[in-house]
């Protein structure tokens, strides 16, 4: 994809010629041809000399054609395709020998001094202008036919750097021969009257070679991209306000007038297009940053609800057997591990086959739910962590406590739970629903790892279902069995 030669499609808005910006360009075209083609008829008629305008309009057509420049240079130094820098040094050069040409017209230069201009510097400032712009693009339209490869990255610079100081010695140059060696410009003016401009021959060959120029970019080759549409225009414009300055013959008649507004429009009709293009990509890129920051969020949240997923038991929405083996990892890697007590309870309910048996699936879930979240906020009101370990099993790690207080809590749990009263004829040892607790309790400096304490919570277990269930049995390194409470 370039602004050169594609003329792009639906899905690629930015070098998409549109049937509009076609419609637009071809109006435009019309509209100079008809406006010449008037003027053309009145071109010898004299108006009076407007100070302002030639300065205005020369003003303005210097910058449009060193802006032009600029945009083309980064347009090459982002695509690496060489017409690019041709077109971007024939604006750059256009732009300088234009300037000239204002300076000189305008008297701004020195009256003496070897840089001072005699009375057909400024002339031939307008004929090295009118030479270089068709110059340029004839090189522009012959290096599109071979556009090849893409100049290497590396070479970039130097690229840039030749072909500007190419451009800036040749002006240069030509400022010196207009100026410092202005005595060897053959005359072509006299009181106004450029008439001898046509009989000369000069005039014939620049309007030839601008023909030229205008043709090359016109005539269909490959297919066009947005820039070489408005090339074409651009030309076209110049083409003919050089035709309106040699028929009018003289200056600040009609036709010489309407030249300058024809060269103007030539100046910043291609800058006009790469602004709207620049725009265009602006508003794209701004719409596209906007779209990602927008499924930026969207993917942070769905990863967020995924962690959420990974970490929360679906039935009782307190924390699953993943984050319980995370949380325990944690406690038993904290540094505070080596001051603290770390105690694991596990809970099981007790008679809870039996339970689904009688009261349904679905009743059994209820009081899965009920149970999980009455065990959580109470080991939380004691800065314990709860999790589903499994099936209708539940795990509470506590930070923190001594065997004493983690007993006191075993029995809270119990009693929390007996609390809900939740009716089970057909436990054997209440006719509510009740838990067991199995647990051990880590004294500070004491070090096992996950699957020790799990087993160990896991055999207090076992013996307090032994013993009749709806009790608790805790266990510790020396530490008296504790039991209770019994029913
Ligand atoms: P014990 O007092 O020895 O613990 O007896 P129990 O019947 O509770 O023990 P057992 O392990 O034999 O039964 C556990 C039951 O828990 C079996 C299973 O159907 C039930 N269960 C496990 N997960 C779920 C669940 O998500 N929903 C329901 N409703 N029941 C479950
Ligand atoms: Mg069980
Ligand atoms: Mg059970």
């Amino acid at each position: 994809m370039n602004i050169l030669f594609d003329s792009g499609s639906e899905q690629d808005p930015l070098f998409h010629v549109s049937p509009r910006q076609r419609r637009i360009a071809l109006i435009l075209s019309l509209a100079l041809i008809l406006f010449t083609v008037v003027i053309i008829f009145f071109a010898h008629i004299h108006l009076p000399k407007l100070v302002l305008f030639f300065p205005a309009l020369g003003a303005w057509g210097v910058l449009g054609d060193i802006l032009t420049a600029f945009i083309l240079f980064n347009q090459f130094r982002a695509s690496r395709i060489r017409p690019l820098l041709v077109l971007g040094c024939t604006y750059l050069f256009t732009g300088l020998v234009s300037l000239f040409y204002l300076l000189a017209l305008t008297g701004v230069l020195p009256d003496s001094g070897p840089f001072a201009p005699n009375a057909q510097t400024s002339i031939w400032f307008w004929c090295f202008w009118q030479l270089s712009f068709p110059c340029g693009i004839l090189v522009f339209s012959h290096s599109i036919r071979k556009q090849s490869d893409r100049v290497p990255l590396q070479h970039l610079p130097r690229y840039l750097f030749v072909g500007t100081s190419i451009v800036l010695l040749g002006a240069a140059g030509l400022f010196l021969f207009g100026t410092f060696g202005d005595s060897l410009l053959p005359k072509l003016i006299e009181n106004g009257d450029y008439g001898r401009l046509l009989t000369s021959g000069v005039g014939p060959v620049l309007w030839l070679l601008s023909l030229a120029a205008f043709l090359s970019v016109l005539l269909p080759y490959r297919k066009r991209g947005v820039l070489r549409i408005w090339i074409i225009v651009a030309m076209l414009a110049f083409l003919l306000g050089l035709t309106l300055s040699l028929v009018a013959g003289e200056r600040y008649t009609i036709g010489w007038y309407g030249a300058r507004v024809d060269s103007l429009i030539a100046s910043v009709i291609v800058l006009l297009a790469l602004i709207a293009e620049v725009n265009k990509l602006f508003v794209r890129l701004t719409r596209q940053h906007e779209e990602l920051e927008e499924s930026k969020q969207a993917l942070e949240e769905a990863n967020k609800r995924l962690k959420e997923l990974s970490l929360v038991d679906g039935l009782t929405r307190i924390a699953n057997r993943r984050q319980f083996d995370e949380v325990l990892a944690q406690e038993l890697d904290a540094p505070q591990r080596e001051k603290e007590f770390l105690s694991l309870l596990l809970i099981d309910v007790d008679y809870f086959k039996a339970y689904n048996d009688h009261y349904g699936h679905l009743g059994g879930d209820m009081v899965l739910r009920s149970v999980a979240s009455r065990l959580e906020t109470e080991a939380l009101a004691h800065f314990g962590f709860t999790a589903r370990y499994g099936g209708e099993e539940f795990a509470v790690i506590l930070p923190g406590h001594s065997e004493r207080e983690t007993e006191q809590i075993a029995e809270l749990l119990i009693e929390s739970v007996r609390s809900l009263s939740i009716p089970h004829q057909y436990s054997s040892v209440s006719n509510q629903i009740t838990i067991s607790v199995g647990g051990f309790t880590m004294r500070p400096g004491e070090h096992f790892n996950a699957n020790e304490l799990i087993s160990k919570a896991d055999a207090a277990l076992y013996q307090a279902k032994a013993e009749g269930r709806a009790r608790f049995v805790l266990t510790g390194t020396g530490v008296e069995l504790s039991r209770g409470p019994v029913n």
